[in-house]
């Protein structure tokens, strides 16, 4: 009898497994994507389902099914074969020896089980389902969002979880309920609260939200939203509210929204804007935007207006800018929040979603609201340079400055030396990152598997120089030729074992992703050293033809 490892791996392919978490692009025989376990914009992620496996040439992360999903989850092999389980329709009971004590239960389980709980709960209780119907959450989102209602009492929960075999250790450790401070014994985490459950990226619920009942907190001092606790499956920073049921969109718009709450994010979804997640009261992290960069490139982000919400707005952003992202908002004018616009006129919130401004834009505007005074120039050196000296992509970079520039009526070159002289800021997780994936330098790795593969193959090595020739002349970029014979004999064996093929056709296609990249990588340098050019010496026309032109080239490639 085959085990249950080998019975998921049948049914399930590392293709089925992957593009359910990145977007895979045909390569020849493989698939390529932008890697999700590291910073990078170019895709060097590779999956091949001829040997059911990934690997990553920018951070050597490889495996198969159960090592991504342990890795992307972030959680223990157990709990992979279980996802992957629950998944491939595997029942992994039937391949343990034993019977099933509660202990065995794991914790997906018990949030399960709390999920159908609460459920059950708020069809039975008319108070909470006038107050989600009040908002305007329709019975469909209740259904496909899985909302809850803890009921007001403290043991109700304990004793259902009780009742289906749950252990009060694991349900403690799901979260679900809390040890008493005196004597012994445990209560409901949840009392009186409107539950909604949050999702890890396959959809498996792995913590809720909870928002008191209005009727409730009138009566009785406490917070308006509790969430679940950190535990082994829900770790704040990792999880975006509603990102399973985004991905997909998120991925065909090539754009993320951010909403703040769960209100925000039933209703844009129920609008029809499927390409929301919500953060539900922390700022951003690294984490949640490489969840979203494996989709998208472009945030725009629709928060209160509030000084909190600005104030999160600009964290989240000055990550998001070092991350090579693109940062845009959504202005709402009349309306505090999405959830109040969309209960009002789902169709102005869907225009709404088509004028978003980027976020300089938006910021400076802000600054500006009550005209040109004098100290609206202090506040944005103070509020808006620092975020532009952040922002990593040198063209959005550009377009900031001349936006500041535009607004406040003043030369570019002067707003380049303001950005220039700001602080530095930002030492954090994203650098320490970049410095691990930027040891070897995209561009330079590139170049060495095709003088690699020039060296390898003689039948091809003509073809290369020429084809190498050409992006050299086309990007203006002068290439050193002179390595010695040891070195490129390194570069030909790198080259054999990642690229290499018996199958001539193989090869050639694997020769042809490598110069395409090369290609994107020598315009993208080429458009760097020019707008560093353009920052020292303000730039002129033609400068900024040739980047124009080059960017062009580049979308040109891209798709
Ligand atoms: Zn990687």
């Amino acid at each position: 009898m085959s085990t249950a490892v080998e019975t998921i791996k049948e049914r399930l392919t590392i293709v089925d497994v992957v593009s359910s978490y990145v977007q895979l692009d045909k390569s020849g025989r493989q698939f390529k994507a932008r890697c999700p376990f590291h910073n990078e914009k170019t895709p060097s992620f590779y999956v091949s389902p001829d040997r059911n496996s990934f690997h990553c040439f920018g951070c050597n992360t490889s495996g198969d099914i159960f090592s991504f999903v342990e890795k992307i989850e972030g959680v223990a092999f157990v709990d992979a074969l279980k996802l992957l389980a629950d998944r491939a329709q595997v029942d992994l009971l039937q391949f343990r020896k034993g019977g099933v004590g509660s202990k065995d239960k794991s914790l997906y389980e018990v949030l399960e089980y709390a999920t159908e709980f609460f459920s059950g709960k708020l069809q039975t209780s008319p108070e909470a389902l006038q107050y989600l119907l009040s908002r305007g959450i329709t019975q469909e989102t209740i259904h496909e969002f899985q909302i809850g209602y803890a009921p007001d009492s403290w043991h109700q929960l304990e004793t259902y979880l009780g009742s289906k075999g749950i252990s009060t250790e694991h349900a403690e450790k799901g979260g679900m309920i809390v040890r008493k401070n005196e004597g012994t014994g445990f209560y409901d985490r949840f009392r009186g609260r409107v539950m909604f459950p949050i999702a890890n990226s396959t959809g498996a619920v792995i913590g809720f939200s909870g928002r008191i009942l209005p009727s409730i907190a009138e009566c009785k001092e406490t917070a308006k939203y509790v969430n679940s606790p950190e535990t082994d499956l829900y770790k704040k920073s990792k999880v975006l509210f509603g990102y399973d049921k985004a991905k997909r969109a998120i991925a065909e718009q090539n754009t993320c929204i951010i909403v703040e709450g769960q209100m925000d994010l039933c209703m844009a979804h129920q609008a029809g804007t499927k390409n929301v997640v919500a953060v539900s009261g922390t700022a951003l992290t690294f984490e949640h935007l490489r969840l979203i960069q494996r989709f998208t490139g472009t945030l725009i982000f629709c928060l209160d207006s509030d000084k909190a919400g600005i104030a999160a707005l600009k964290r989240s952003a000055e990550l998001a800018f070092a991350m090579q992202m693109e940062v845009r908002v959504i202005p709402l004018t009349h309306s505090k929040d999405p959830a109040d616009l969309i209960l009002s006129s789902p169709d102005e919130w869907i225009q709404a979603t088509k004028k978003s401004v980027p976020l300089i834009e938006f910021l400076v505007e802000l600054q500006t609201q009550d005209g040109l005074t004098e100290e609206y120039s202090k506040r944005i050196s103070k509020e808006v340079v620092p975020l532009i000296r952040g922002i990593a992509n040198s063209i959005e970079q550009a377009v900031a400055v001349r936006n500041v520039s535009e607004k406040l009526r003043i030369a570019e070159v002067s707003v380049w030396a303001a950005v220039k002289s700001a602080p530095e800021r930002r030492e954090s997780s994203v650098e320490t990152e970049k410095k691990q994936v930027v040891s070897k330098d995209r561009l330079q790795s590139i170049q060495d598997l095709l003088l690699g593969a020039k060296a390898a193959s003689s039948k091809d090595s003509q073809y290369l120089q020429e084809s190498m020739d050409r992006i050299h002349a086309e990007c203006g970029i002068v290439f050193e030729d002179s390595i010695p014979e040891d070195i490129l004999s390194r570069f030909a064996t790198e080259f054999e074992v990642g690229h290499g093929s018996e199958d001539e056709k193989k090869q050639q296609i694997s020769i042809e992703a490598l110069l395409e990249e090369y290609e994107k990588e020598c315009i993208r340098t080429s458009i760097e050293r020019i707008m560093e050019k353009i920052k020292k010496t303000g730039g002129g026309e033609e400068e900024l033809k040739q980047v124009q032109a080059l960017s062009i080239k580049l979308r040109g490639i891209r798709v």
